[in-house]
């Protein structure tokens, strides 16, 4: 746990969120400034900055996330699909760096990279 991280802190329930999900060892809430009709992310509660720390040990956890998203995005009612979104760092334009996948879907998603 970080004492200054922002999303340890809404894991701690010391800051509110828009709860999707807990258990254990994961929380998923809605995005505070959602770039699309449906925007959460899924985090785990235990402080790790971002899949560049992530380790072996983390491979369980890492599984666990990626086969929830579809179930909880389905819940959200994306049964057409969804989009997640890792950032990695500041090269990945990362801006809380506690590791968090968003799921982003409904409306009009667009292509993730422009080609010209
Ligand atoms: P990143 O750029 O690190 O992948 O994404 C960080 C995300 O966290 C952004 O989409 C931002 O809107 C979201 N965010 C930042 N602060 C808060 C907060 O206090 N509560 C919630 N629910 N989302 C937050
Ligand atoms: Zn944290």
């Amino acid at each position: 746990m970080s004492d200054t991280c922002i999303f340890c802190k809404i894991a701690r329930g010391e800051i509110p969120c828009r709860k999707v999900y807990e258990d254990d060892e994961l929380l998923a809430f809605h995005d505070i400034n959602p770039v699309a009709p449906v925007h959460f992310m899924m985090v785990p509660k235990f402080h790790l900055p971002s899949l560049m720390e992530a380790e072996e040990a983390h491979a369980a956890l890492l599984g666990r996330m990626l086969l929830l998203a579809p179930k909880l995005a389905k819940e959200l009612g994306l049964e057409n699909g969804f989009r997640t979104v890792i950032n990695t760092g500041k090269g990945g334009g990362q801006e809380v760096f506690h590791l968090h996948i968003h799921i982003i879907g409904g409306g009009n998603i667009p292509p993730m990279v422009k080609r010209s």
